[in-house]
């Protein structure tokens, strides 16, 4: 695996941290966002206020929007619907990109103008940079659950060792 694969365009704090103007300045039409820990914390049984708005004002400026999560279809349906996004994939399996390529195929947009944001870097990030798109990884919203604290270690030594992400757009790396 080369570090390409693993490496996002940025890295936020939140969602909430992500300009909208400077996405669309860049080109990038459609946003495809995981739900857990990116969207909504971990126990937690809706969207933040300020993430429900941040929402609001991508579609008002135009974005096209998808959730693309992991998690079960009734979880990702009620969130989806809470949110007032119509295109969502469950059961995603990231990193295989097959959900992030429906998402993209019923977004009507081309790889280069979607981009994916997400918490996790082996199945967001990876995911992303398998079909070509471009990602900004973001932190979990709240603390996790045990488990995920080897997965964490792991994201920390690749990121330590890979250069900071360039500013600029990101190129299919296949
Ligand atoms: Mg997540």
């Amino acid at each position: 695996m080369t570090f390409g694969l693993i490496r996002p365009l940025r890295r936020v704090p939140s969602v909430l941290d992500i300009s909208l103007e400077e996405l669309w300045r860049e080109g990038y039409r459609a946003i495809i966002i995981d739900l857990d820990n990116t969207l909504v914390g971990y126990r937690l049984r809706e969207p933040a206020a300020e993430v429900v708005a941040w929402v609001r004002a991508a579609q008002a400026r135009g974005f096209s929007l998808a959730i693309v999560s992991n998690n079960v279809r009734a979880w990702v349906r009620s969130i989806a619907t809470f949110l007032g996004i119509v295109t969502y994939v469950s059961n995603a399996l990231k990193p295989l990109p097959f959900g992030l390529f429906r998402a993209v195929r019923h977004l009507r947009v081309s790889r280069k103008e979607a981009i994916v944001v997400g918490d996790q870097v082996f199945t967001d990030v990876l995911g992303a940079r398998l079909l070509g798109l471009a990602v900004i990884l973001t932190e979990p919203i709240l603390r996790e659950h045990a488990g995920m604290g080897l997965v964490r270690w792991a994201e920390r030594r690749m990121l330590g060792r890979i250069a900071p992400p360039s500013a600029g757009p990101q190129e299919p790396i296949i």
